[in-house]
């Protein structure tokens, strides 16, 4: 690290658990954030601050004005641009030693499988139940880290579902895909903007917690919060045995 970088990752280097060697560590490290929208906002600005060296962040979306109520990575003059894009003008201006990769098309599982790959940890941001049982058979079958996030109306929630350990429950074992609730959509039923602040956050702070090996992950449990009454739940997640996902040996 050259002089600049210590002094910019200090508060950091202090903290015993992570030091010189834990920020060296971020500083090499690459995340997957698919969604810069609510969640991905927090994630990556996060990311970016702490010094991870390589974020890829994806969406296909375009800014509107209906977005910036909530989705801080944007601003006015975003609007009508790609959000990949105008995540990482906003990213390079908060890190600029930092590389950012932005995808802007939709991407085809094989696409988002090799880009998987290539991530030390992958972030569920998005905002449908396709992709996040899609992001879950790719994480598992190449055994890397999900952080996975929600939030709606008043209500959120986060887990980790780390693959690199045999007994992690898998997001299916949690939603099974046979039990397809209705999706609920902020166009159809608004979102708290401060809610995807918080559960983006903390997903934030179990990804460098992963790539650290600090503490305990939210790995086997999910952390639900109701913001309106702010009451956090925790509720313990079962591998589900016949789990078609996560049970195939
Ligand atoms: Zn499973």
């Amino acid at each position: 690290m050259k002089d600049n970088q210590l002094l910019r990752y200090s508060r950091h280097i202090l903290l015993p658990e992570i030091d010189y060697a834990g920020q060296e560590k971020l500083l090499k490290s690459h995340c997957l954030v698919i969604g810069a929208g609510g969640l991905g906002s927090p994630v990556s600005i996060y990311l970016a601050s702490s010094g991870i060296g390589k974020i890829t962040i994806c969406d296909f979306d375009d800014v509107d004005i209906s977005n910036l109520q909530r989705q801080i990575l944007h601003n006015d003059e975003s609007v009508g641009k790609n959000k990949a894009v105008s995540a990482r003008k906003f990213l390079q201006r908060v890190n600029p030693e930092i590389n950012i990769y932005p995808i802007e098309k939709k991407l085809n599982t094989t696409e988002m499988k090799k880009l998987a790959n290539n991530a030390d940890v992958i972030i569920d941001c998005s905002d449908n139940f396709e992709t996040r049982y899609a992001l879950n058979r790719i994480a598992f079958n190449l055994k890397k880290p999900l952080v996975s996030g929600a939030a709606i109306k008043y209500d959120g929630q986060i887990s980790v579902f780390d693959f690199r350990k045999n007994d992690s429950p898998c997001y299916e074992c949690l939603f099974p895909d046979s039990e397809f609730e209705e999706e609920l959509r902020c166009a159809d039923h608004g979102v708290f903007s401060p809610l995807v602040g918080i559960i983006g956050c903390t997903q934030a702070a179990e990804a460098i917690k992963i790539i650290l090996d600090i503490g305990s992950s939210l790995i086997g449990r999910l952390l639900l919060l109701d913001s309106k009454d702010m009451t956090w739940k925790t509720i313990k997640i079962i591998k589900d045995k016949d789990c078609k996902i996560c049970s195939i040996k």
